[in-house]
């Protein structure tokens, strides 16, 4: 699905030289690193506080964390998602209310949301899934309209642009009180390892995000409140420096990637490709088609056969998990993104795909409709 063996090429041995300047200065945690690349990601995002931390879940976990919500208070989170999202909400002792997503843009429906509201509900995390940004117009309004706080979940989405009515953009993860991303060796800006990182606009919310990531310490054995262990290392923050000036460029090379696919599947009957929203650019971390004639199941193994690996991303919507499963939403709930958790499928994307690839791919899917 990623071919990171081609991008390790691709960077060569400028990677094994920005490994080499933490091994001379051996301060493997909290190195010059990671203050250097979370400046750097800060400006790429537009001025914005970033902390580093361990990974995309610990991110979202800390994002709640410093928002002081009390045992059963509620979050809407979307019912098609990563397990992640959800999780971190489970783990606090907060309720989820799952909010339906849409068949064309995968993300959560805005004009669902007043019929998931209550009085309890203090949070909502909308999920920029595989690369294009939540309706976040709608989703702030709402989100004033009831005084609740916006955790952007940005995992799948960095370098995306949110484009406002006016025409002015926003980077994904910037626009709610605190954006969260993971540097997962998959998504689009990864490290050879685990990572994350939280954003946030107010300085007075990035100091209280950077203490509970550091055991709620306020100055050395001095501690204020509960808090995490969560931290990217030396080592991955000196990867991702070198890779984060390519993002841009990148994310080029998977829409035009998506561009060539489009070209193979557009008259396709069965087959929706990824509907591009207007109010945000796409970058692709996944490229994901709707299989509308029930045949998905049978394509993604007429593809194996072929040698041409396919995912699922998500073959089963959270509210039927068993880990998640409430008798008030049982199956039927969220007709959406059940139907979707039946009909979707991601083809390999990546900044290296060939024309030859992309060739031999969009070919046997077009064999399998013949
Ligand atoms: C990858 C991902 C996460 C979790 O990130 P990790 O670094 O794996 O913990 C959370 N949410 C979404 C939508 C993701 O894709």
């Amino acid at each position: 699905m990623v071919d990171l063996e081609l991008e390790r090429r691709f960077f060569g041995p400028r990677l094994e030289s920005a490994i080499e300047e933490v091994f001379q200065h051996t301060q493997y945690i909290k190195g010059p690193e990671v203050t250097r690349f979370a400046e750097e990601l800060g400006q790429y995002l537009g001025g914005v506080h970033v902390i580093p931390c361990a990974n995309g879940t610990d991110a979202l976990q800390l994002a709640l964390m410093v928002l002081d919500l009390q045992p059963g208070d509620e979050v809407i989170v979307p019912a098609f998602t990563y397990v992640a999202t959800a999780e971190v909400a489970a783990l606090l002792r907060l309720t989820v209310r799952w909010v339906d997503v849409s068949l064309e843009s995968f993300n959560l429906l805005p004009e669902a949301l007043e019929q998931v509201w209550t009085p309890r509900v203090k949070a909502i995390v909308p999920v920029h899934l595989f690369g294009q940004v939540a309706p976040m117009g709608e989703v702030l309004n709402f989100a004033h309209s009831k005084g609740i706080a916006v955790i952007e979940d940005t995992a799948q989405a960095l370098g995306a642009d949110y484009i406002a009515y006016d025409g002015q953009t926003y980077k994904a993860g910037t626009m709610g009180d605190i954006g969260c991303t993971s540097f997962f060796p998959s998504k689009n800006l990864g490290c050879y390892g685990d990572g994350g990182a939280i954003f946030t606009r107010k300085a007075e919310v990035a100091a209280r995000l950077a203490r509970v990531a550091n055991h709620g310490q306020d100055s050395l054995y001095e501690f204020s409140e509960v808090g995490v262990n969560s931290r990217l290392d030396s080592i991955q923050a000196a990867i991702l420096r070198l890779k984060l000036p390519y993002l841009d460029e990148f994310n080029a090379r998977r829409r035009a990637a998506a561009a060539v696919y489009d070209a193979y599947f557009s008259d396709i009957s069965a087959l929706q490709v990824p509907v591009r929203v207007p109010w945000s650019t796409h970058i692709y971390h996944q490229y994901t088609l709707r299989v509308l004639d029930g045949r998905r199941d049978a394509l993604k193994a007429y593809l194996a056969e072929k040698g041409v690996p396919s995912m699922v991303y998500y073959p089963k919507p959270l509210h039927l998990q068993p880990a998640y499963f409430r008798p008030e939403y049982p199956s039927g709930s969220f007709p959406n993104a059940e139907r979707l958790a039946r009909e979707v499928l991601s083809l390999p994307m990546h900044p290296f795909l060939g024309e030859d690839q992309l060739a031999f791919i969009g070919e046997a899917v077009r064999s399998f409709f013949r």
